[in-house]
């Protein structure tokens, strides 16, 4: 995979932190960048147990690791560790990219970014729209905020447990300053108004690998509201939220393009270096080869 390149005393390092690691599209992202644009970079991930966090991120530090990747469970629980969080990681309370700087690592969040910068090339657009979010997780609330600065008129979060909704509307709303965001539970989709349609973001876990085959909303009358759907699963690649769009006549995109952009935008921190589009079509070719899908 790394053929043309030599790794030597000058090879810088990125890994990621979380926990598991062994199945993430990072490296394939990541090394196929450094070795198209010539960079002597590698990237490894570095599973990371539960109570050694802080141990992680000094020992990057000590080992004089270029960057980290942050994942799943740790995008919050690092921030304490950092020198510089990068205000709107900050405003999301986590960060998923750490960059060295003279001091320490400097946190920030390129996940909204990167979920940005895949909408926009999908012709996917944010300004004046009004937003259907499935789900109230970390991501849910992120993608709510970024609907908010991007100039989305309204987003409606709705969510298996509505307090959990309520409390992430009643915060992007405080991050808004307008009354933006309002919560609900599920089911009450039906009381959304008669005629309109929307654009639905798909933040819940539910259809992902290994549960592909579910969906959160079954019932065809919700994607009957939905002109676009925006899965931000990317395993598997067609989810069932995205059948269920598409059967009702809907555009439904998946979450692949999301997580291509938040690498590159990482890789863009690191290395100070821009990416050509042909090139971040040149790593979303290896990502997809290593998920072995088309
Ligand atoms: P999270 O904080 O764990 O939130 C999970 C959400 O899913 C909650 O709203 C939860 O509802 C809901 N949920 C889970 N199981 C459910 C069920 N059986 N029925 C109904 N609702 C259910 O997760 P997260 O970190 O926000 O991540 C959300 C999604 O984003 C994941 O699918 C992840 O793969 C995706 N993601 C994609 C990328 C990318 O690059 N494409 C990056 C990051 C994350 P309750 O509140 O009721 O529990």
């Amino acid at each position: 995979m790394r053929g043309k390149m030599n790794i030597n005393g000058y090879t810088r390092t990125c890994g990621l932190i979380g926990n598991p690691v062994e199945h993430t599209m990072s490296p394939a992202i990541h090394n196929t960048l450094a070795e198209a644009m010539g960079e002597n970079l590698v990237y490894v991930p570095f599973r990371v147990p539960e109570d050694s966090v802080k141990e992680a991120v000094e020992g990057a530090l000590a080992l004089n690791l270029l960057g980290c990747n942050v994942t799943v469970p740790y995008k919050s629980a690092v921030l304490p560790y950092l020198k510089e969080i990068d205000p709107l990681a900050e405003k999301i309370g986590a960060v998923n990219t750490l960059v060295r700087t003279g001091r320490g690592f400097k946190g920030y969040n390129t996940d909204m970014p990167g979920l940005y910068r895949a909408m926009c090339g999908d012709d996917v657009k944010l300004e004046g729209e009004k937003v259907l979010i499935l789900g109230a997780g970390g991501v849910a609330r992120a993608v709510a905020m970024l609907l908010a600065q991007k100039g989305a008129v309204q987003a409606v979060i709705l969510n298996r447990t509505v307090e959990k909704a309520e409390k992430v509307a009643e915060e992007v709303n405080g991050f808004a300053g307008r009354r933006f965001a309002e919560a609900m539970a599920l089911s009450d989709y039906t009381m959304l108004p008669e005629g309109e349609r929307y654009l639905c973001i798909q933040a819940t876990n539910v259809g992902m690998y290994p549960k592909q085959g579910e969906a959160v909303i079954e019932e065809e009358a919700f994607y009957q509201k939905v002109h676009t759907g925006y899965d931000l699963i990317f395993n598997p690649a067609k989810t069932r939220f995205m059948e269920l769009t598409e059967k009702a006549g809907g555009r439904a995109f998946n979450g692949l393009k999301m997580l291509l952009w938040q690498g590159v935008i990482a890789y863009e921190l690191w290395t100070g270096r821009e990416v050509e589009d042909e090139l971040a079509e040149r790593a979303y070719a290896a990502m997809k080869q290593a998920m072995g899908i088309e």
